[in-house]
């Protein structure tokens, strides 16, 4: 089942209490409300169609960005017609993580404007409803374990393939944070200490994502392209954006072209090392890949393929009784993800603070 086929209700059909996910992206921000079974509530467009989420523009300052999530939000209520008394707290996920002593985000990568600034307790002043910070990767993870591919295990791994390698790793209901942070990055695990190693997007050199990220594959699409024949090469010119090329190797492994296959098969070895890595740290019950780079994912037959050629991989290089168990799949709330893990974790907070109270 994919993001499109799953269930979205209208607002009357759905289960309070109600929450509220935002996912925060570079240029664009999710925002979906999500009821206490995790099922989204669908949002109705002006031409008939229905989708889950509405999407507002990032605002660098992130004062605007405050303002106009909460003022978003509560358009959003309204036009389901939920009263504000039925939602029960927001999840705020952003790619970056937050100082848990002074509450002010730290870095992150795409939202420079954003550094310092209090967002959490700002949104929560302007919106009126208590504020749970994510990291973006492990809000995602968290909507996989609450209703996604990994509903019914008790942990996971989930990994975002993308120009880089998100992550974020749930163990029994709860994101690995850190110390900092930053636990769950293992993007940056290292796989090659040579020197000359490839440069990773963080300026290190040999990480994981700078050989299994679609930027890796088009990193060793076009050093193999250099010297060897195959139909990519005439697909591929000087103007060709980094980000397309995984997206023609696979039309090309698609048609059968041995040098696109061998690539794949190649992303597929990397891929599988890392993963091994993390069975090897936090022993997941499952390991679910997402994002845009899956080969087409569980739909096509070279999705399939990769997703199998992975699973041998990892089979080959972990302890037996770790290879038997773990669980590798397709993630499968797609886009949705990171706003219903968000909204979920949310729900956790809202959950807590109750039993606290009793
Ligand atoms: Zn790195």
């Amino acid at each position: 089942m994919n993001a499109e086929k799953r269930l979205v209700l209208t607002a009357p059909e759905a289960k309070p209490p109600f929450f509220v996910g935002v996912d925060v992206g570079g240029t664009s921000i999710k925002i979906g409300v999500v009821d206490d079974g995790g099922r989204s509530i669908a949002v109705g467009d002006a031409d008939g169609s229905r989708r889950s989420f509405i999407s507002i523009k990032t605002e660098p300052h992130p004062q605007a960005a405050a303002e106009l999530i909460a003022e978003s939000i509560h358009e959003l209520l309204q036009c389901l017609n939920i009263a504000p008394e039925a939602c029960h707290g927001i999840g705020l996920g952003v790619p970056s993580t937050m100082d848990m002593v002074t509450r002010k985000l730290r870095q992150p990568p795409n939202l420079h404007g954003w550094e310092g600034s209090p967002m959490v307790d700002e949104l929560s002043k302007l919106a009126g409803f208590p504020v749970v910070f994510c990291n973006d990767a492990n809000a995602a993870a968290f909507g996989e374990y609450w209703v996604g591919s990994a509903c019914g295990k008790p942990s996971l791994a989930l990994l975002t393939l993308g120009t880089g390698i998100g992550c974020g790793i749930i163990i029994d209901g709860r994101s690995i944070e850190g110390a900092t942070g930053y636990g769950g990055e293992c993007g940056h695990l290292v796989i090659d200490c040579s020197d000359d190693a490839p440069l990773c997007g963080c300026g290190q050199r040999g990480h994981w994502e700078a050989y299994a990220s679609a930027t890796g594959v088009a990193r060793r699409t076009l050093a193999l392209t250099d010297r060897r024949e195959s139909s990519i090469r005439s697909k591929i010119s000087p103007e060709t954006r980094l980000g397309e090329i995984a997206k023609i190797v696979c039309q090309e492994a698609e048609k059968g072209d041995p040098l696109a296959l061998e690539i794949v098969g190649d992303t597929a070895k990397y891929l599988a090392v890392g993963i091994v890595s993390i069975l090897n740290t936090v022993d997941p019950a499952c390991v679910l890949l997402g994002g845009a780079m899956t080969f087409g994912g569980p739909d096509t037959l070279l999705g399939q393929r990769f997703l199998e050629q992975v699973t041998k991989q990892v089979r080959n290089r972990a302890f037996k009784a770790v290879a038997e168990n773990v669980v590798i799949d397709f993630a499968m709330l797609g886009q949705d993800a990171g706003f219903i893990g968000a909204a979920g974790l949310a729900r956790a907070e809202f959950l807590n603070t109750k039993e606290k109270e009793r």
